[in-house]
């Protein structure tokens, strides 16, 4: 099988770049290795409730992002979030933080990279296992025993999976290999009743959790009592290969102390995010050489808007390599 330029990875930063690929003519293919759209912009949905799991919003600071998200917003992929999201200091009490924009895609995080492959070939479960040259290009090699040969390739994909498909480009690999990426454990908790919290998001700065959101307060979320927790890298590093089951209670334990009680939600589960955020993201933007191009939040930053620069700059490269 063949295409003009293989994109691996449906994150923000793949399919930011694979639609402007496609938009300058580009025959593009998307590949990722699991079912679902968006990375670690995910969703999980079940009935009646919904949880943002992965990343919790988007923030824009760059003119590029800023332009980007008018139209997103304006095709109802996209809306502002204006919950009260707080710093809880150590005695408890919340702080409030100064201003700034959030944006969540809606109805979840993940339908905003959904929207944005619309129309884009995706091949889903496919992982890629192995990149060779191959005459003027690159033939890929994923796990179901298909081949592809290429033109052009982008790793959208984080470095940790990155820095193996690197063997044929020892300096990007030498690059990529060098971030680290923290792991996140989060968990997802539902309640038959509101939280007694007088806040819909915290950042906190001690104990195991590092955040929690009101999911339900994000729009056009379902309504039922529902708050995501995430624990702080340290805390997530230090017990990465604890059972789920005691993390979870762990986590809804520390959730209770910030509740003045006990909580006993109604359903508990938890998600491990092995490559969460970068600890040293690049400064590059991204990675091009002999035509394999390597884009990713951790090119540029930590941020959903570092994913989409990222894969749109070097977008704009393989264009002007071409
Ligand atoms: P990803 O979203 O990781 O996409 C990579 C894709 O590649 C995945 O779909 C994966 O399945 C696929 N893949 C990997 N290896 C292979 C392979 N070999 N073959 C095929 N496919 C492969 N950002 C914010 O701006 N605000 C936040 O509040 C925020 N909170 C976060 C909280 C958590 C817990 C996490 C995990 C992230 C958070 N982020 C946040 C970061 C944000 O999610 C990322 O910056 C952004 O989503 C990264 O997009 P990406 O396209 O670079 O990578």
């Amino acid at each position: 099988k063949r295409c003009d330029i293989a994109v691996i990875g449906a994150g923000m930063a793949g399919i930011s770049c694979a639609r402007q690929l496609a938009a300058a003519g580009r025959e593009v293919v998307i590949f990722d290795k699991s079912k679902g759209m968006g990375g670690r912009m995910a969703t999980r949905r079940g009935d009646g409730f919904s949880f943002d799991h992965g990343a919790q919003y988007f923030t824009v600071r760059t003119a590029e992002f800023v332009a980007a998200l008018a139209d997103w917003q304006q095709a109802g992929w996209c809306a502002p979030w204006s919950g009260r999201v707080v710093a809880l200091a150590d005695d408890g009490q919340p702080r409030e933080l100064v201003p700034e924009a959030r944006f969540v895609g809606t109805p979840g995080m993940s339908a905003l990279c959904r929207a944005l492959a619309d129309g884009l070939p995706v091949q889903h479960q496919l992982r890629l296992l192995a990149l060779q040259r191959n005459g003027n290009g690159w033939q890929l090699a994923f796990d179901d025993g298909s081949q592809w040969q290429a033109q052009q390739v982008v790793l959208a994909i984080p470095p940790a999976q990155a820095a193996p498909l690197l063997a044929a480009l020892p300096a990007l690999q030498t690059r990529a290999a060098a971030v680290e990426m923290q792991p996140c454990w989060a968990a997802m908790l539902l309640s038959d009743s509101p939280l007694p919290l007088a806040f819909d998001a915290a950042f906190i700065g001690e104990g195991p959790l590092s955040w929690v959101a009101r999911n339900n307060s994000k729009p056009a979320r379902p309504a039922m009592e529902s708050w995501v927790l995430h624990a702080s890298p340290a805390w997530s590093a230090q017990h990465v290969d604890d059972d789920p089951a005691q993390v979870a209670q762990a986590l809804c334990a520390a959730l209770a102390g910030h509740c003045g009680g006990s909580l006993s939600p109604h359903q508990l589960s938890v998600h491990r995010w092995l490559y969460a955020q970068a600890a040293n993201p690049l400064p590059d933007g991204f990675l091009l050489q002999d035509g394999v191009g390597v884009a990713g939040d951790w090119c540029l930053g930590q941020r959903v808007e570092d994913a989409y620069l990222s894969g749109t700059r070097l977008a704009d490269a393989l264009l002007a390599a071409h």
